[in-house]
């Protein structure tokens, strides 16, 4: 990290609301650098490795002409990250900057992203990232159901290649789609649900809180929640 990320990094401690920092404690509880590295984790119990696993879901996936949004996409987005990873964010769709480069969260709302990521510890290569939807809608309007029943299959199949042990959905319609639920953010968030094997956990997406920075201290106590979880899943 060099001295400007940190500075953006303290930055973010501060609009959250951390008022100290304890460095090199090997706990869950009141440390906000407490290290905490996702180790290269086994393959799965059939026996293919997570990274082959995941390509098979992203051969499968091809060229993807399933829905309207393919003809207006410069890049299909699949995900990035750590396919071994403990912890994976799901966002709602890729923005501008993302179909640019085919990849997620890359514009504003991906370097909030990374800031809430390293708030715990972990770096954006620790953790998977993708999205709901793999092609940007027009204008980044709101998904539609019929995208989402779409590219829906597609999502359940990266994260069950991945298994990570807690999922962090981004959002409405992350958290609405995975918990497959219309209950607003504002009920969701914050709490631990259990779907197919792994801790699901909503938080508000980073677009909203560029918007609404006082939400910040909120998606803080829910990163807190994810690194006392992983902490836990551990021992
Ligand atoms: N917003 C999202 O939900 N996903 C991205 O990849 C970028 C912005």
């Amino acid at each position: 990290m060099n001295s400007n990320e940190l500075v953006a990094q303290l930055q973010f401690f501060q609009d959250i609301g951390v008022e100290t920092l304890s460095v090199g404690a090997d706990s869950s509880e009141g440390c906000a650098l407490s290290p905490l590295r996702c180790a290269d984790r086994p393959g799965d119990e059939d026996g293919i490795p997570r990274p082959q696993a995941l390509e098979a879901v992203r051969a499968e996936l091809g060229d993807c002409q399933r829905c309207k949004l393919a003809p207006k996409r410069t890049n299909l987005v699949f995900g990035s990250g750590n396919a071994n990873a403990e912890l994976a964010f799901v966002g709602e769709a890729p923005g501008y900057d993302e179909d640019q480069q085919g990849l997620p969260f890359v514009g504003r709302a991906g370097q909030l992203l990374t800031k809430i990521i390293e708030s715990i510890n972990l770096k954006r290569d620790d953790v998977y990232i993708c999205n709901v939807l793999k092609c940007r809608p027009p204008e980044n309007r709101n998904p539609e159901p019929d995208e989402v029943a779409s590219c829906n299959p597609f999502l359940k199949k990266q994260l069950a290649a991945i298994r990570p042990k807690i999922v962090c959905c981004l959002g409405t319609f992350a958290a609405q789609t995975v918990l497959q639920t219309a209950a607003p953010i504002s009920r969701l968030r914050g709490k631990f649900f259990d779907v197919e094997g792994m801790r699901v956990i909503a938080t508000f997406h980073p677009a909203y809180l560029l918007r609404s920075p006082e939400k910040k201290r909120e998606v803080w106590e829910d990163m807190k929640q994810i690194r006392a979880e992983l902490f836990r899943l551990r021992s």
